[in-house]
């Protein structure tokens, strides 16, 4: 990265040098974390000829849990790279086309995608861990494209003030990448961002989930549903494996209050918001049945200095609401190789191209985290006090709302568009 043209205040937490480092390596763009907006990243810049090296920290893509949703604007991205039928064809995957909130003994649409002018008017159910597997063998087709698994980036190399690549821990020892841009998609609890000394300004979530899965019956009604009862709300969605996937929404801290209440209580309150699951909440035997999910929201004021760039989960930590966080995700990562794969190219690449890339995303991330952060607080106002006496809410009794809420989920403001020269 030749010239630095803007400074930024931001400085690099002091590093420790390891005694040895077994080996360095040298790419043009390192990305650290194979999540959705790492790995489409690597796949948009590895398509232009770009020297890319992705590092992921774990050996495998598997999780205790990835969220599955994906919204019609990330499949659009793959309409454009030319992935969908292969995608779609290879992963099991399942559709819903309508969120529905079910409370004061009514059934309403929260968000009905069927109207959405899209190929692809639904949320589409896939596991995460096989969508990443699925775009990395894409990947991987490029021989400027590099994989490390199982390398846990614990430093970044400094050199003048701006960030020349990262230090990993991984096979026995201490490794180098040096790169001309270090890309941080390493997640909601980014050590990149930690090791930047980058702060994330957090907007307080108001709740945590219980995620579990419960047996679903070929008969019952697809769909994804908010479930008020008057103890607590669940949300319910089927997936592409025959079961329901549930989320018990509960206030952010109280997870000992109700494990000491007891895996009983916890059924009870399941069936009182679901009374149809009474035949198989036996098959919640075990806490470990049940993980929990802390709901976490924040963004970066600035996510950039000399040489370094965050996105994603990494820059702006996004809520479960309304599944939006792989969709946003991937369309950062559009944003990104739109404004950044030229100047990499040519090796002309300036914090102003940087600066570009946080412009070109801002807007849509803090409008739907103010959705979010919205919808949180009522959702969890109604967790606690829910009864049936109450009168349905007026953002939810409007039909334009609904459709105003698909689009908002499905695309956001301003969505990036993918450049013709990344299609196939
Ligand atoms: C409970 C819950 C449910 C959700 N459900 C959905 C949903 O259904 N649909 C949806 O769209 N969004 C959902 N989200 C949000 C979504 O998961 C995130 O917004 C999205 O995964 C962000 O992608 P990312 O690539 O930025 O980060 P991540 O997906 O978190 O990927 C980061 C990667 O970096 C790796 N990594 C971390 N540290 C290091 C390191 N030091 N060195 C190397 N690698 C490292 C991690 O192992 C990981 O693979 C949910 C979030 C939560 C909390």
């Amino acid at each position: 990265m030749p010239e630095v043209r803007e400074q930024t205040t931001k400085t690099v937490k002091d590093l420790l040098i390891p005694d040895t480092i077994l080996d360095v390596q040298q790419t043009t763009c390192c990305i650290v974390g194979g999540g959705p907006t790492g790995i489409v990243l690597a796949l948009l810049l590895a398509r232009q000829g770009i020297p890319v090296m992705l590092l992921e920290a774990h050996k495998t893509f598997e999780r205790d849990f990835r969220g599955d949703l994906i919204q019609a604007g990330a499949m659009e991205i793959m309409d454009k790279l030319g992935l969908t039928e292969r995608l779609l064809a290879q992963v099991p995957h399942s559709k819903t086309g309508e969120i529905e909130f079910s409370l004061c003994g009514q059934t309403v649409s929260f968000a009905d995608f069927s109207r959405l002018k899209t190929r692809h008017p639904y949320i589409t159910i896939i596991p995460q861990v096989k969508l990443i597997e699925f775009l990395t063998a894409e990947a991987k087709r490029y021989p400027n494209f590099q994989l490390l698994v199982g390398a846990n980036v614990q430093q970044l190399i400094e050199e003048n003030g701006i960030i020349r690549g990262v230090r990993y821990r991984g096979n026995g020892g201490w490794h180098e990448v040096r790169s001309h841009l270090t890309v941080g998609a390493d997640g909601r609890f980014s050590q990149v961002r930690k090791l930047a000394g980058m702060e994330l300004i957090e907007t307080a979530a108001p709740m945590d989930l219980l995620w579990f899965r419960l047996p679903r019956h070929p008969s019952e009604p697809e769909g994804l549903r908010v479930r008020y009862g008057s103890k607590r709300v669940l949300v319910t969605y089927n997936t592409s494996d025959g079961n329901w996937q549930i989320a018990a929404v509960i206030p952010k801290g109280s997870y000992r209050e109700i494990q000491a209440a007891g895996i009983e209580a916890l059924r009870q309150s399941i069936v009182e918001v679901v009374p149809e699951f009474a035949d198989r909440v036996e098959h919640l035997k075990d806490w470990k049945q049940a993980s929990l999910l802390s709901v976490q929201m924040g963004r970066l004021s600035q996510w950039y200095c000399p040489g370094l760039l965050l996105l994603g989960d990494a820059a702006h930590v996004m809520s479960p609401l309304g599944g939006v966080g792989i969709t946003y995700a991937i369309q950062d990562a559009v944003a990104a190789a739109n404004i950044l794969s030229e100047p990499l190219l040519c090796g002309n690449l300036r914090i102003s191209h940087l600066a570009a890339v946080q412009r070109n995303r801002e807007l849509a991330i803090k409008v739907i985290q103010w959705f979010q952060s919205f919808m949180q607080k009522r959702i969890t106002a109604k967790a606690v006090q829910a009864d049936n006496s109450l009168k349905l809410p007026i953002y939810l009794r409007l039909r334009f709302l609904s459709d105003l809420r698909a689009k908002l989920l499905a695309f956001g403001v301003f969505p990036p568009h993918l450049k013709a020269k990344y299609r196939l």
